[in-house]
């Protein structure tokens, strides 16, 4: 049956890189509403550009714009499921979430709290780079591509690095989180539907973890 399922955590948890395992093995849907961001600044479109600078500090841009963007893509569907990856930060954005999917006659299934230690964090994001043709995600050392320079997924050489994925941004970015996220995990806890999850673990076992709840394989 399809589920929907939130992944929650700070940047460079993981989120992404587990949202495209799901993706290739369960035929679920992605829904980052980073990457739409990104994508509506490349664009040039007129909300792109007035986000640029936000997300370049590593603020949050504001609830109307993502709940916006979110609820376009809810209205379309998923028959696989959808996988929220960065969405919801705030609690409005929670309740919206709630609101968007009993509109739809479905429901949350789970939230995965990719639980990691702030320290591993820099590494993880100062050494991150990602397909731009398919949003593969690598990093220097824990997951160079095969070939330098060249996609494992699509075989593109459009490899980039993110303009906030610096030390700096980073600072703020976790601050931002701790605010106006994390309280988010008492919500769901309250709510029955967080499963916390080893996010330090190696990739694999990260994957493994987040199957056994999505087949109700932990209580
Ligand atoms: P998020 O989407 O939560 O910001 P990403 O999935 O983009 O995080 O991962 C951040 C960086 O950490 C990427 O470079 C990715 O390759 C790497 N990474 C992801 N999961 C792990 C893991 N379990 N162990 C080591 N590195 C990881
Ligand atoms: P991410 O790709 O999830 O790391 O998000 C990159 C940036 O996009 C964030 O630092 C924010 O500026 C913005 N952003 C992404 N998702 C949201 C959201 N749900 N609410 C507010 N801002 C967001």
């Amino acid at each position: 049956m399809a589920k929907n399922i939130i992944l929650l955590g700070p940047p460079g948890a993981g989120k992404g890189t587990q949202a495209k395992r799901l993706e290739d093995d369960r035929g679920m849907v992605q829904l980052s509403t980073g990457d739409m961001l990104r994508e509506a600044r490349s664009s040039g479109s007129e909300m792109g550009r007035r986000v640029a600078e936000i997300m370049d500090k590593g603020q949050l841009v504001t609830d109307e714009i993502v709940i916006g963007l979110i609820a376009e893509k809810i209205e379309a569907g998923s028959e696989g499921g959808f996988i929220f990856d960065g969405f919801p930060r705030t609690l409005k954005q929670a309740d919206a979430l709630g609101a968007l999917l009993a509109s739809k006659g479905t429901t949350l299934d789970a939230v995965i709290e990719m639980r990691v230690d702030d320290a591993v964090l820099v590494k993880r994001i100062t050494g991150r780079y990602t397909c731009g043709q398919c949003g593969a995600v690598y990093h220097d050392e824990t997951r160079p591509t095969k070939v330098a320079g060249t996609c494992d997924a699509c075989g593109s050489h459009d490899l980039r690095r993110r303009a906030d994925d610096t030390e700096e941004a980073l600072t703020t970015r976790l601050m931002e989180y701790y605010k106006k996220t994390s309280p988010l995990i008492g919500y769901y806890y309250a709510k029955g539907d967080l499963y916390p999850v080893d996010a330090l673990a190696e990739m694999d076992s990260v994957a493994r973890a987040i199957a056994a709840v999505l087949d109700g394989e932990t209580a």
